[in-house]
C-alpha cells in the first residue's frame, strides 16, 4: 500500500515522550516513572520530499523517530502482543521548542506546539512482521548524522507503552504512534535538507522544508 493510503486511513497520532535518557537529559527534563503520552493533529500528518512549517511560532526542532502504524481495533486493555502493528517506519515530530516551553511552564497542554501545519512528518512505512528486531536509525541534516537511535535504548520498550497506552485508550486500525526521539534534537532552518535513515527497514528517505523559520544571518 501506498504511504498516502496509509496515512489517508490515520484517525490518531499518539507520541510518547521522553522516551530516550540521553535526549531526557539534553532537554534537562526528569526521567518519567510511566510513559508520557501526548497527542498530535491528524492534520499535521504529511509525506513525501518536502514539508512547509510555519515561519511565526519561533524555532522549530526535529526529532527523528520509528513510527508504528496499528492494523486492528483495540478496546482498551486488548492489548497481547505486537502482532497489533501492521507497519514500522521511520518520520520526524517536528516541535515549535520554545513555544513547547512557555506551556509546559504555565501547566498547559502543548498541544500547540506539536500540530501544526506538516508538524508530522512521515518519511516511509514497511509491513511489520515480526520477531522484533532492534532497529537503528540516524538524521542527517545538511550531511552531518545529526540524531543516532537504536530502539534498545528506549526506557520504555514498545510492548511496555504500547499495554500503557492502550490500558486507557482504544487503538484503531490505522492510528500511527510516534516512538520518542533519541538525542541531538536541534532546530531546522529554510534551506536544510534532511536525510533520514534506517537500514534496518531499507529506508533512507530525503526531505527539504520549502518554508521554515529563516537561518539566523
Ligand atoms: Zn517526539
Amino acid at each position: 500500500m501506498a504511504i498516502h493510503d496509509l496515512l489517508q486511513t490515520c484517525r490518531n497520532i499518539h507520541a510518547i515522550g521522553r522516551n530516550y535518557r540521553a535526549h531526557v537529559q539534553e532537554l534537562q527534563n526528569q526521567q518519567p516513572e510511566a510513559p508520557i503520552i501526548f497527542g498530535k493533529a491528524v492534520a499535521s500528518l504529511c509525506s513525501g520530499s518536502k514539508v512547509q512549517l510555519p515561519s511565526d511560532l519561533g524555532p522549530i526542532h526535529h526529532e527523528i523517530e520509528i513510527i508504528l502504524r496499528i492494523g486492528k481495533h483495540l478496546g482498551p486493555g486488548c492489548f497481547e502482543d505486537l502482532n497489533c502493528i501492521s507497519h514500522i517506519g521511520l518520520g520526524i515530530d517536528f516541535t515549535a521548542r520554545t513555544l513547547q516551553g512557555q506551556l509546559k511552564q504555565r501547566g498547559l497542554p502543548w498541544h500547540r506546539a506539536k500540530s501544526f501545519q506538516d508538524a508530522s512528518y512521515i518519511a516511509a512505512l514497511r509491513p511489520f512482521q515480526g520477531p522484533w528486531r532492534p532497529l537503528h536509525f540516524s538524521l542527517l541534516k545538511n550531511g552531518s548524522r545529526v540524531q543516532v537511535g537504536n530502539t534498545e535504548n528506549m526506557i520504555f520498550s514498545i510492548p511496555v507503552f504500547l499495554r500503557d497506552l492502550n490500558q486507557h485508550l482504544p487503538l484503531e486500525f490505522g492510528d500511527l504512534i510516534f516512538t520518542g526521539t533519541p538525542q541531538g534534537v536541534g532546530p531546522v532552518h529554510l534551506g536544510d535538507s534532511f536525510r533520514l535513515q534506517c537500514p534496518d527497514l531499507k529506508i533512507d528517505t530525503t526531505m527539504t522544508p520549502v518554508s521554515a523559520p529563516p537561518a539566523p544571518a
